[in-house]
């Protein structure tokens, strides 16, 4: 009998995925993902079949993985969490009655934390500026709703070619709620090669550091910076 894992492999680095996610594509007999995921985790691919496309192949990978495991085990991959802008939605919707485990993997945000400091430890929310299946008035939206509520906010999808004025637009939505002295960070390759880290205050920001390998970290109206570390407190009287 065939099985179906959707995995999170974390964010890049070997030594951040998760042992369940590991032993999993360890068990598999065929690995599909994007050309790029698959690269990251090539010490673990032996000779197993491997099926990848580019970056649009979205829905055939996820066809074609779900035809594979009716007698085959194979994994599907994601970078991070897989049910996180990831493959584990489309396969559910996809599925029929073929056999499927999620198995989760450190989000950009977690991963992007840690190296800043602790700036999501109050409430967060993640959101992203992708507008190719979320119109970008509905982004617009979350963002200043999220602004409002004094979420700290996690932008996945920051930047790409074809919008390069969201970024700056969402921001200047933000500072309609929050102070310019707030803290705002940019992590780019967050636990993998080329990792970069700046952190800057909301009217210093340089947003022509960020493209898509970057995920960029707003505080809330608490957050601050204490030698270097970005921290959102969580009320702890100190
Ligand atoms: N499933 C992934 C997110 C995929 S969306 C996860 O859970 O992390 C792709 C976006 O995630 C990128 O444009 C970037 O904003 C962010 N991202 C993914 N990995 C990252 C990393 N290692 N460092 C910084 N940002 C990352």
């Amino acid at each position: 009998m065939g099985k179906l894992y959707v995995i999170g492999i974390g964010p890049g680095g070997l030594d951040h995925m998760t042992l369940r996610a590991m032993n999993a594509i360890k068990e598999s007999d065929i690995v599909v993902g994007y050309n790029k995921y698959i690269d990251m985790i090539k010490p673990l691919l032996g000779d197993k079949e491997i099926f990848s496309t580019g970056m649009k192949g979205e829905e055939e990978r996820c066809k074609k993985a779900l035809e594979l495991s009716h007698n085959k085990v194979v994994s599907v991959v994601s970078t991070g969490d897989s049910g996180i802008y990831g493959m584990a939605g489309l396969i559910l919707q996809l599925r029929v009655d073929e056999e499927v485990e999620v198995i989760p993997g450190v989000t950009a945000s977690s991963a992007a934390a840690s190296v800043l400091g602790a700036p999501l430890m109050h409430d967060n929310c993640n959101i992203s500026l992708s507008d190719l299946m979320t119109p970008y008035e509905l982004i617009q939206q979350r963002v200043n709703l999220a602004a409002e509520g004094d979420f700290v906010i996690s932008l996945y999808n920051p930047k790409s070619k074809g919008r390069p004025h969201y970024l700056g637009e969402c921001i200047n939505i933000i500072k309609t709620h929050r102070d310019g002295t707030t803290p705002i960070a940019v992590v780019k390759n967050a636990l993998r090669d080329g990792q970069e880290v700046s952190i800057f205050t909301l009217d210093t920001f340089d947003e022509s550091i960020v493209d898509m390998m970057s995920i960029v970290i707003i505080g809330n109206s608490q957050s601050y910076v204490k030698d270097g570390k970005f921290i959102t407190p969580r009320g702890y009287k100190v």
